[in-house]
Order: structure tokens, then C-alpha cells, then sequence
């Protein structure tokens, strides 16, 4: 980030932090008693993971949506489309500040038409990052194979978006592969919205509940309305849309950095959707998580949320599906 950048950010957390205490109410501490703690915390948020809202299982697979439960005072970032030029310069940040992130993950750029070009395979262009992203402890998600909506997918063609992410990532990382247990369907879809019908959400259902689970992120924890994703202004190789330093990537920043921090009252956890593919996403990262830290947040990945909300044993259930196995079904176990 450059010096004048990080000025920038830093007048700008100074006034949002301003901004946020002047219009909200200075919240009580949270009691010790368990009782009265519980009573205070579920007023801001619903933390107990017995208040998830019903949902029909038959179209809303488990996982986290909307409205769930998060624990308070606690932050998931999550960063989707990746990995990418930038992914590693994010891994930097989150070092240095000793935090884990959950990545959802492409095989492809969603701008690249290309498929079939094995070399354009960010599985494999950006193999030296996804080790890094093991080995420094981040959860690493699926964001299917390119980027599709998988409503409007039949279920052979959902099943090749799921498992072949998965696959490309084992024959990259080799004895390190973890297993993906965490999927974000692209555009939320078919579960944000009201545009896809009960018929699609079965159908997506039956492909995802038997991999894993499905993780959203919390409205207003997101940096969508800075427009980090908005059309017209997503990194692409080829085109840089926005320029480093120019007024219009500093005001991009700002708006990124607003609409995150404008719900971080120091109590209220929530999951946050960036993009590595951004950097503005990049650039506001370190700023961000320090203020976060001031107004009392720890991190986690949503992993740990998984843990968090249904227990140790959660992922005990997922048995490998035959075709993302590491090793064949008559091989040593994987
Ligand atoms: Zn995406």
C-alpha cells in the first residue's frame, strides 16, 4: 500500500470508528453470569446455536445462512475467487498478524472463457500459495471447479463443478490435500435470492449435503456494496480497471473498508466476504484487521465455526466420495 493509501485508510478507520461510536449506543458488558450473559448477548446477536431459524432440510442443506448464529465477538474472513496475483501478498498480511482465513477456491477465473487451457489452471499456476495456505493453518473452501451458478446446472454437471476442484487440489498439494468439508456456492445461489425455485435448491441439495457443508456469509459483513465484486470493477489480468493510487481505487478502499467496519459495534461477530482477486481487498486488509482487534474481535476460520456450532465431531459424517479419494478405494487409507 502506498504511504499516502495507508494515511488514507488510517483517517478513514479514525473517522468510520467516530462515526460508528457516535450513532451507536456504547454496548454493556457482557455479564459473567451465565444466565444474564446469555440474555445480554442474544439481544445483539443470535449467538446460541439452538436459535437457527427452521429451514426445510429438504432444500436448505446444513451450513451457515443469514440470520445463523455466530459467536460473539469473533470474525471469520473469508476470501473467494482465488487464489490469485494477490493471494500471497494476503497470506503476508495474515501472518504478520497471526490470523486465519477460510479461502474459497476457483480452478478457473470466472472472466476466463478458457477453460480447457491447463495452463491457465489456478490450481496449478498458484500451487506454491495453496501449500502456504496449509501450512500457515487457513481452511481452504470450494467455489466449484469455474465459477457457475449451480441452479442452472444439470447434476452430472454440479457434480463435475464440486469434485474436480477438489481432485485438481489433491493432485497439487499430494500427501498435504486436506479435505474440503466447507462449500460456497457461487452467488450464494440457489440459496440467496428468491429467484431460484424450490426444485433448484433440491437439486444443488443433493449434490452439496453429502460433501460437505454449505457457508454463506452475514449481510452487512460484506464488502459487496463497496463494490469490491461489482461488475466493471474486478481484477482481471489483462485489464486493471482500477490503478493503484488513483482516486478512484482510494475511493473503492474507503467504501470497502466502511461497509465493514459499519457493523463492527466490538460485539457482534459475523462472516465476512472479501476477495482475494481484489486489491483493494488487499490494501485495506492489514488496516482492518487491527481496528477490528482494537474494537475486541479474535479471528477464527470457518472451520472453527463449524466446530463452534455442531460440535467437535461435525465433519465425522463426510465420508470420501469415491472419485475425490486421495488414493484409490483399495489403496491405504487416505
Ligand atoms: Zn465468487
Amino acid at each position: 500500500m502506498s504511504r499516502r493509501s495507508t494515511i488514507l485508510v488510517a483517517f478513514f478507520l479514525t473517522s468510520v470508528s467516530v462515526a460508528v461510536e457516535a450513532n451507536t449506543p456504547i454496548p454493556a458488558p457482557i455479564s459473567q453470569d451465565p444466565q444474564a450473559g446469555r440474555a445480554a448477548s442474544t439481544a445483539r446477536s443470535p449467538n446460541d446455536p439452538a436459535a437457527a431459524p427452521f429451514r426445510d432440510s429438504q432444500y436448505w442443506p446444513q451450513g451457515y445462512y443469514p440470520g445463523d448464529p455466530i459467536p460473539d465477538h469473533t470474525i471469520y474472513l473469508t476470501f473467494d475467487d482465488g487464489p490469485c496475483d494477490f493471494t500471497a501478498q494476503i497470506l503476508d498480511i495474515l501472518k504478520e498478524e497471526d490470523v486465519h482465513a477460510t479461502f474459497f477456491m476457483n480452478s478457473y477465473d470466472k472472466d476466463d472463457p478458457f477453460h480447457a487451457d491447463t495452463g491457465k489452471n489456478l490450481m496449478f499456476r498458484y500451487a506454491d500459495v495453496l501449500r502456504r495456505m496449509v501450512d500457515e493453518g487457513h481452511a481452504i473452501g470450494n467455489h466449484s471447479y469455474s465459477h457457475r451458478d449451480l441452479a442452472r446446472l444439470s447434476p452430472r454437471q454440479i457434480d463435475f463443478q464440486l469434485s474436480t476442484l477438489q481432485r485438481q487440489l489433491t493432485e497439487v498439494l499430494g500427501d498435504k490435500t486436506p479435505r474440503i468439508y466447507l462449500i460456497r456456492p457461487p452467488f450464494g445461489s440457489p440459496w440467496l435470492g428468491n429467484w431460484n425455485t424450490m426444485e433448484q435448491r433440491e437439486k444443488v441439495r443433493i449434490a452439496v449435503e453429502r460433501r460437505g457443508l454449505v457457508m454463506l456469509w452475514t449481510p452487512g459483513w460484506d464488502s459487496s456494496d463497496s463494490a469490491d465484486w461489482a461488475k466493471g470493477e474486478w481484477y482481471n489480468a489483462s485489464v486493471r480497471r482500477y490503478e493503484p493510487g488513483s482516486p478512484s481505487y482510494e475511493s473503492k478502499m474507503r467504501r470497502e473498508v466502511k461497509r465493514i467496519l459499519g457493523r463492527a459495534d466490538g460485539i457482534a461477530g459475523g462472516i465476512i466476504l472479501m476477495h482475494d482477486t481484489h486489491p483493494t481487498s488487499r490494501d485495506v486488509l492489514k488496516s482492518l484487521i487491527e481496528e477490528l482487534k482494537r474494537r475486541g474481535y479474535g479471528f477464527g476460520t470457518l472451520e472453527d465455526y463449524c466446530r463452534w456450532r455442531w460440535g467437535p465431531n461435525v465433519f465425522d459424517r463426510f465420508t470420501p466420495i469415491p472419485s475425490l479419494m486421495a488414493t484409490p478405494p483399495d489403496g491405504p487409507s487416505p
